[in-house]
C-alpha cells in the first residue's frame, strides 16, 4: 500500500533528523524578537537558514524550524561561540550584544571540527562589530559623526560625570544648552527608556534618582517640528571597502512617551526636497560606518527646514516595517539577507504603493484589549486601501510592542490616513 510506504519513509526522515534546511546557508542571528522574526519570514521562501540565540520561545524561532538555534542569551560569550560554531554568517537583530567575543571571533575564529581535524571557523560578521561597539554608546556615535569630516548635524551634547559629580555635571549642561535639556543613558536604552527630559533644575534629583547609576550624557534639546527616518542599505565587497549606500523613501515616525506608535510614508507635509535631503544625510551617515546590512537613520527636521541626527540602528528598524508591504521586491528584511550574504540590492528603492502607515499594536491595560483591532485587521477588504497585520507571538504587557498593522493606498498620504482613520483611533484607544 503506497500510502503506508510514504509514512514509514516520514518516520525515517523524524529518526534521522533530517531538516529540509540541510545544506543551506546559515545566518547565526543575535536576538530572536520580532525583527528576527520578520527575518525569518524573508529567509524562509529563499531557503536561508536563521540559527537564532536567544530564548526557548522566542518570536523569531516560533517563525523559523531549524535544528541549529541555541538557547541562551546574545550577551553570553560561550553561547554566541556555539551559535558562530554552526554559522556561515553572524548577523544581529539587537545592537546590545556582547561585542569583544564577536571580535575574538573575528581574529581567532571559533575552533571547529571538520574530518576528524579542529580547525578555526570565522563567520564573516555583519554588520561589523565595530560598528555595533560604536552605536551602542549613543554619545560616542555622535562623537564619531562629528569628527568624520562629513556634514553631519547633531545636537550639542556633554558626557555627564558619574558619581559624586553628576550634580555639578547636570548644572553645567544647565547653563550650556539652557531647559528643557535631555539627559540620557549611554548604553542599553530602547523604546526611550533611558532618556529623561529636564525641565529646569528642581529636575536635577529625580534624574539622578532613576538614572544615577548609569554612564550619562546631556543633550541639547531639539525643537523639531517632525521626526524623520531613513532606513539605507550598506554593502561592501569581500575586503571591506564601501560599494553602496542605497536608501529607502524618508518616513515620518511619531513617538508618543518616547516609543515609535507610527510611521508614514511619505512625510505628511514634507517637501520632496527635505525628503532628498534626508535620504542624501542617512547615506552620508552611514557610510562612515563598517559592515554590511540595513540601518535606520532617525532623525529631527527643525523649524528652518534643517536636518539634525537623532541616532543610527545598525539593523532592520520599526521605521521599516512598511517597506514589507510598501517594496515588496525588496523589503528592509529581505535586503537585510541580501547585504550581509553579498547578493545584489537594487540601485534604487521605490514603493510599488504610492502610500503607507504603519501602527504599532503596543500592549494595553488588559492581556486582551488588542483582540478587537487585530480581528478588524484580519476582515478589512478596500479598494483603496490594503490592510496587513503582523502578531509577533508575544505575550501583552501594557506598552510592549506586540505586532503592527501596515495600510498601504494607491492615493495620497492624506487621503489614506482618512481612509485609516478607525485603525488609528483603535490603536491610540488601546495605549490609554
Ligand atoms: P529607540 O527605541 O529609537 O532606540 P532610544 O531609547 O534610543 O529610542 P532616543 O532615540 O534617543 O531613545 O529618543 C527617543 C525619542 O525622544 C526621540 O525619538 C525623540 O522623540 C525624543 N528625543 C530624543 N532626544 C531628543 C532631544 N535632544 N530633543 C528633543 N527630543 C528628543
Ligand atoms: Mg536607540
Ligand atoms: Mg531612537
Amino acid at each position: 500500500k503506497p500510502e503506508e510506504e510514504d509514512e514509514d519513509e516520514d518516520e525515517d526522515e523524524d529518526e534521522d533528523d533530517d531538516m529540509s534546511t540541510e545544506g543551506n546557508t546559515v545566518i547565526g542571528l543575535l536576538g530572536g524578537g520580532q525583527l528576527g522574526r520578520m527575518l525569518c519570514e524573508a529567509a524562509n521562501p529563499l531557503g536561508i537558514d536563521i540559527a537564532i540565540l536567544d530564548d526557548h520561545n522566542a518570536p523569531a524561532k516560533q517563525a523559523h524550524n531549524t535544528n541549529r538555534h541555541v538557547v541562551g542569551s546574545f550577551k553570553d560569550p560561550e553561547r554566541i561561540k556555539e551559535l558562530a560554531a554552526r554559522s556561515d554568517y553572524l548577523s544581529v537583530e539587537i545592537e546590545h550584544v556582547d561585542t569583544e567575543v564577536l571580535e575574538e571571533i573575528e581574529k581567532n575564529g571559533v575552533p571547529i571540527e571538520i574530518n576528524g581535524e579542529t580547525v578555526a571557523h570565522r563567520p564573516p560578521i555583519h554588520p561589523s562589530w565595530r560598528t555595533l561597539r560604536l552605536i551602542q554608546d549613543k554619545y560616542l556615535q555622535k562623537e564619531h559623526f562629528k569628527s568624520s569630516g562629513k556634514k553631519i548635524p547633531i545636537a550639542e551634547q556633554i558626557a555627564i560625570e558619574s558619581g559624586d559629580a553628576t550634580l555639578d555635571s547636570l548644572k553645567k549642561a544647565g547653563k550650556q544648552f539652557g531647559f528643557p535639556f535631555m539627559l540620557k543613558a549611554r548604553k542599553g536604552s530602547y523604546d526611550g527608556r533611558g532618556n529623561f527630559k529636564i525641565n529646569s533644575e528642581d529636575d536635577f534629583a529625580e534624574a539622578i534618582k532613576a538614572l544615577g547609576t548609569l554612564p550619562l550624557y546631556a543633550e541639547k534639546w531639539a525643537p523639531f517640528v517632525k521626526e524623520l527616518a531613513v532606513m539605507v542599505i550598506r554593502t561592501e565587497d569581500s575586503d571591506g571597502k564601501l560599494k553602496s549606500c542605497v536608501p529607502y523613501p524618508a518616513v515620518e515616525t511619531i513617538h508618543e512617551d518616547s516609543i515609535c506608535t507610527k510611521v508614514f510614508m511619505p512625510p505628511r507635509e514634507v517637501s520632496e526636497d527635505v525628503c532628498e535631503r534626508a535620504r542624501k544625510l542617512a547615506t552620508e551617515v552611514i557610510s562612515t560606518l563598517w559592515g554590511r546590512g540595513v540601518f535606520a537613520v532617525e532623525m529631527f527636521l527643525l523649524e528652518d527646514g534643517s536636518l539634525m541626527i537623532n541616532e543610527v540602528a545598525p539593523r532592520p528598524h520599526n521605521s521599516g516595517h512598511y517597506t514589507i508591504e510598501a517594496v515588496p521586491y525588496m523589503s528592509q528584511y529581505k535586503a537585510q539577507l541580501h547585504a550581509v550574504l553579498d547578493l545584489p540590492v537594487p540601485e534604487k528603492l521605490i514603493p510599488r504603493v504610492k502610500s503607507s502607515i504603519m501602527l504599532n499594536i503596543l500592549g494595553g491595560a488588559k492581556p486582551d484589549s488588542h483582540h478587537y483591532l487585530s480581528s478588524l485587521a484580519r476582515g478589512t477588504f478596500d479598494e483603496d486601501m490594503d490592510v496587513y497585520l503582523h502578531l509577533y507571538g508575544k505575550e501583552s504587557k501594557p506598552s510592549r510592542k506586540i505586532g503592527h498593522i501596515t495600510i498601504t493606498g494607491f492615493r495620497s498620504i492624506q487621503e489614506l490616513e482618512a481612509k485609516a482613520k478607525p485603525f488609528i483611533d483603535l490603536v491610540d484607544k488601546i495605549r490609554q
